[in-house]
């Protein structure tokens, strides 16, 4: 089936591929590497070239406060949108909050209101029943205040539910890794709460989230390890905002190893300082 391993330099010859432990290699995406020390190779040089590809997530500035959107829907009066507005104004406390502890709103109108600044659908009153096996790292969810209501392993698609605003980033990775189709909806904190109770992580994968700074050439080398350690097949990786999402499948056990990446946020950071010089000096 394979007919060359993907890296470039690769020094193994015909005759060692013929060696059975050699046979099986890694795929990754498009590419099969012969060995883990291909895969290692080839991944090193690919995490050397990450941080110019780093996707950013683009900010959403709604057209519509959410107020707004809580008036026109008729949850609120234009007196209770007045007052809340007023007191959000003047002790700098967050609109939603101010409604809540006026007992103005209620979290499914919060959840419907957000949805509706996005553009996407809310989950209906009492709609979560079912425990789901999406097998999606428990970091990135908890990370990203998403879980997932619904999976179909025959359609390839997962409903995955958002809190406080949806995040493309993860549900672009989810479908590089996975090669399930995410979809947005909308839910109140307390379904998501409920809900993450019931997310019942795969009992044969498990997950590592590593910390520190690694260097190019250290996370591949660890992810070597791990290729090792599950006799992975098959390898896909992806970029979710601060982290790197790899993962190893091997015919009986799986492993997500995300790199939490702090030199990213720290480039973040710098870069939100320019650009906030960039408008101290263009309005000056
Ligand atoms: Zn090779």
């Amino acid at each position: 089936m394979h007919t060359a391993c993907g890296l470039r330099s690769c020094k193994t010859t015909l005759l060692m591929r013929s060696v059975p432990q050699s046979r099986g290699g890694i795929r990754m995406g498009e590419l099969w590497y012969c060995s883990v020390d291909c895969f290692v190779k080839a991944v090193r040089e690919r995490f050397s070239t990450l941080p110019a590809r780093r996707p950013l997530e683009m900010p959403h500035n709604p057209r519509l406060s959410i107020g707004l959107v809580m008036l026109s829907k008729g949850y609120l009066t234009d007196e209770q949108f007045r007052l809340a507005l007023a007191q959000s104004q003047s002790t700098g406390e967050e609109l939603e909050s101010v409604l809540v502890r006026h007992g103005w709103a209620d979290e499914w109108q919060l959840s419907s209101a957000r949805a509706a600044q996005w553009g996407y659908p809310v989950l209906g009153r009492d709609r979560i029943s079912q425990s789901v096996d999406a097998d999606i790292p428990m970091t990135l969810l908890r990370s990203f205040s998403a879980v997932p209501l619904h999976y179909s392993k025959h359609a390839r698609r997962l409903l995955l539910g958002f809190v406080y605003r949806v995040e493309h980033t993860l549900l672009h990775s989810i479908e590089q890794v996975t090669g399930c189709r995410a979809e947005p909806c909308f839910i109140t904190p307390t379904e998501f709460c409920y809900q993450m109770e019931r997310v019942t992580a795969a009992q044969d994968s498990r997950e590592v989230v590593l910390d520190d700074s690694f260097t190019p050439a250290d996370m591949a080398k660890t992810l070597g390890g791990f290729a090792l350690e599950v006799v992975a097949r098959e390898a896909s990786l992806a970029h979710c905002q601060k982290y790197l999402w790899t993962r190893l499948s091997g015919k009986r056990r799986s492993i997500d190893v995300l790199f939490q990446n702090r030199r990213s946020i720290e480039m973040n950071k710098r870069e939100d300082l320019w650009s906030s010089q960039e408008e101290i000096r263009s309005a000056g």
